[in-house]
């Protein structure tokens, strides 16, 4: 008998209940990570066009420092940890570092670029207790730019629907560097015809900022964020603005209620801003939080980054944040990475 449908069940509801806890938690007080991005290795083993988030020499971090680095999260009171990259699924023990998440009490996710999936990799992602995860797909057939296409990643996802108990959720894109903007039509079709969730992605510059839509590019956007339930578009409504080119208005809580802690384990406001305020995770306490909290960020209202934007519809509401941005130190930011690297962090 396939329990497959069954144990997916039990695990949706686990995570939903978890999920629903979170979001009182995250409405209740202000005064901790909702969300943070891990990086347990930079090394990646595609080379997308448009990334700037990878290498092709880095190795795994050891697991004891990324436990360490889970530690210090769970003690900041964070809520669900997004494992990324590089690509995760390089690293040799990345299903004991989604098990240590679990073990402290916070929802896990990943995401990946899909190619090293195999029947056997989602059952020991199954076991290991994955909640979540995210795979982008660029294009139906490899391009120049990308070669996460429908056409080599159908497989996959086959795979995927066969034998993860986790959620997946497909995120499709649209923005300059895709040469066919239909292209994410096919792809968010796909995924819903396999039960997935859907989302579609702007694909941002190197700052992580705007690069409005065509018409024609918009109107796919409009179609894909129309679908209804089986599409987590629909809670990307700040989108429409970032399509047309247009500033949006909100709160970024980055460093506060979003973290994105990098391979050397220091705290950044996201992968776009890697640099700010880059102070060590294990230095990183609640009065930083609270600071980062309050601090406008000058690259707000351009920014594309839908995690992030997710996060603020918490606090968008409320607090208005009147602090400057945290100026660069570009020496000091070398001397910390120089120590992260050597093992002093
Ligand atoms: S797969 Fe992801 S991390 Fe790797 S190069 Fe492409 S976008 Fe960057
Ligand atoms: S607004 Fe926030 S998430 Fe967006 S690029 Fe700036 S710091 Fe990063």
């Amino acid at each position: 008998m396939d329990l497959i449908p069954f144990r997916r069940k039990l695990r949706f509801a686990r995570t939903r209940v978890r999920e629903l806890k979170m979001i009182g938690r995250g409405l209740a007080s202000t005064g901790h990570p909702i969300l943070a991005h891990i990086i347990p290795i930079r090394r990646c083993n595609l080379s997308c066009g448009y990334c700037n988030e990878y290498d092709n020499f880095s190795n795994p971090i050891e697991l004891g420092v990324m436990f360490r680095r889970i530690d210090r999260l769970a003690e900041l009171g964070t809520s669900i940890i997004t494992i990324s990259g590089g690509e995760p699924l390089l690293h040799p023990e990345l299903d004991e570092i989604i098990r240590h998440i679990r073990l402290r009490g916070m929802i896990a996710g990943m995401i990946t670029n899909g190619y090293l999936l195999t029947a056997a990799r989602i059952q020991s992602l199954n076991r290991a207790g994955l909640e979540h995860l995210q795979i982008s797909i660029d294009n139906v057939k490899p391009d120049d730019v990308s070669v996460k296409s429908l056409k080599v990643l159908d497989q996959k996802l086959e795979l995927l629907a066969r034998h993860a108990i986790f959620q997946v959720n497909i995120n499709s894109v649209l923005g300059s560097p895709v040469h066919n903007p239909e292209d994410a039509l096919a792809v968010a079709r796909r995924a819903i015809g396999l039960g997935f969730t859907s989302t579609v992605g702007i694909l941002h510059d190197h700052n992580g900022q705007l690069r409005p839509l065509n018409d024609r590019q918009q109107a796919i956007f409009e179609e894909i964020m129309s679908w209804g339930k089986r599409s987590y578009s629909r809670f990307n409504w700040f989108e429409k603005d970032v399509a047309r080119g247009l500033p949006h208005e909100w709160r970024c809580r980055a460093g506060s209620r979003y973290l994105y802690i990098c391979e050397n384990g220091l705290v950044h406001y996201c992968s776009q801003q890697r640099g700010y305020p880059a102070i060590p995770l294990e230095q990183y306490t609640r009065e930083h939080l609270r600071h980062e909290y309050s601090t406008k960020k000058p690259c707000a209202p351009l920014c594309t980054l839908q995690c992030v934007q997710q996060i603020g519809l918490f606090d968008n509401w409320r607090d208005p944040q009147t602090l400057p941005a945290f100026k660069p130190r570009p020496a000091d930011l070398a001397e910390l990475e120089t120590e992260c690297a050597s093992g002093k962090q």
